[in-house]
């Protein structure tokens, strides 16, 4: 998956202005995120935080949440933006991995600047897919 500039910018953009929003009460690591979608969409998500630390979810898995329970099933890229330009854990790695290896995963820091920018099936290698459980697609 490819983006040009402007697409990419305006992703990234979008991931900044999310982060504003996280809400990280304990950690105070921001993390933003923005999903585009196979149809042009866009959604944001942030960390939310709670006291019930296990609780906690990730800007990465709301974006994907809140686009999956408005139908989407498919993404081109997602941009995270943090303070340091942090990577996405584990379990959002493996979230994103469902819905494909080829979205692209855009990493930058809090002013846009992109520390890296690789595939889901780069940063899960060997991942877990549905194609494992042989279910009817
Ligand atoms: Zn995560």
């Amino acid at each position: 998956m490819t983006l040009n500039d402007e697409t990419r910018q305006q992703l990234i953009e979008a991931a900044v202005q999310a982060r504003r929003w996280a809400y990280v009460h304990y950690s105070k690591y921001a993390v933003g995120a923005a999903l585009l979608t196979a149809s042009g969409l866009v959604y944001d998500g942030v960390n939310i935080e709670n006291a019930a630390y296990p609780t906690t979810i990730c800007a990465e898995r709301v974006a994907v949440f809140k686009a999956v329970s408005e139908g989407e099933r498919s993404f081109q890229a997602i941009a995270v933006v943090t303070e340091n330009g942090g990577s996405p854990c584990g379990s959002c790695r493996q979230v994103l991995a469902e819905f494909g290896l080829d979205t692209l995963v855009i990493v930058a820091d809090q002013d846009g600047k992109v520390t890296f920018e690789v595939t889901v099936g780069e940063l899960l290698p060997g991942a877990f897919t549905p194609g494992y459980l042989k279910s009817e697609f």
